[in-house]
Parts: C-alpha cells; structure tokens; sequence
C-alpha cells in the first residue's frame, strides 16, 4: 500500500495493532529530512524516546549523532526511525508479531523517502528489514542492494556502549557509509 506522509500520520496515530499500544507513553514516528539520501532503522523507542516522542535521543542516539557529524553530515539531513514505533516493556527486542505489525509503517517511510542508503544499526533492524536471521558480528560492513537501495549493516550504538572496544568497526562501517555516498552522488 502506498501512503502520503498526511496518510502515514493519520494511520499512525493512535495505532492498537499491536500490545506495545498498552505501555507506550507516545509513538516514535521517525523524524529528520523527507528527502533524505541516507536512513537510519533502529530497533525501537528505548525510555528517553517514548518519554519525547523522538528517536535516538538517549545516549545512544548522542553516540548515533556524533558518529553521523564524524563522516561530514548533519543528523537533519538523514531519516531516522524504527523497526517497531513503540517502546517494548523493559527494552527488550520486539516479538515478532509486534514486529510486522509495525512493518507497514516502516515500508511506507522508506517509499515516501526513497533514500539511496540505508543503515541498519542491529540486529534485529537486519532481520526484519532484509528479513533474515542475523549475525551482526559476521555479516556487518557488507554492503546488500534491494531494489535500488543499499542497506548496510552495523552495530548498534547501545551494543558499541556497552562494548567500546567495537566502536572501530562500526567506524569503519560509516567510512564504507560515507563512500557509498559520494560514489552514488556522482552518478547522478
Ligand atoms: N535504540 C533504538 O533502537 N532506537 C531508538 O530510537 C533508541 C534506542
């Protein structure tokens, strides 16, 4: 189904399509540039991000926005968002049910974006958006294209704070990131 983004708010608002409705304190559409060339697909609302409203502003999303500056671009200029809009009790991954439930909305963001890459910061990103089990340390830093878009995969900020010592391969993940960019921008 293809949505406008006044379409996508509207079904969006208020959604009961799944039980994480019954603990939410607000829904975390997404934010940043609908035009966006770069998207960034987390896993879901961690505390800070259902208190606001707003995804990646606890200290994940500080790491998040320090390492978007640290290959030359604004946090504004991408799209962020979410597997599932909703923050899943105590943070743990999303039930696969909860999960598609919620995909629609996800599908509907990145066909009203159409952004040239995106970044899918965990695991549970890369199994619901390439629809596959995962693992994140074997498979990240590899580029996949799906029609016309190239996904890359990589760690998730909250794992790289919980382990710094990993930071340098997520490092070297935005670097391919940033390549990526400049190589599709010359070919338009
Ligand atoms: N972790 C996520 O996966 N998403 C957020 O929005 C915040 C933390």
């Amino acid at each position: 189904m293809r949505y406008s983004w006044a379409e996508f708010t509207q079904q969006l608002a208020g959604c009961e399509k799944c039980r994480l409705c019954q603990t939410r304190t607000n829904i975390v559409p997404g934010e940043g540039s609908y035009t966006a060339d770069l998207m960034f697909i987390g896993e879901g609302p961690g505390r800070d991000e259902d208190r606001l409203g707003r995804p990646f502003v606890g200290a994940s999303g500080e790491l998040l926005t320090r390492m978007i500056h640290a290959i030359g671009i604004e946090r504004t200029d991408t799209y962020i968002c979410n597997v599932v809009k909703c923050r899943p009790p105590q943070n743990r991954n999303p039930e696969p049910d909860e999960a598609q439930a919620c995909l629609p909305f996800l599908r509907a963001q990145v066909a009203l974006i159409r952004p040239k890459v995106i970044v899918l910061l965990g695991k549970v990103a890369c199994q619901y958006t390439l629809g596959e089990t995962f693992s994140i340390m074997r498979e990240h830093g590899v580029w996949r294209e799906r029609k016309g878009i190239w996904f890359m995969p990589t760690l998730h900020p909250a794992a790289l704070l919980r382990d710094p010592a990993n930071k340098r391969l997520a490092w070297d993940d935005f670097q391919k990131v940033r390549e990526k960019l400049r190589e599709l921008e010359g070919q338009t």
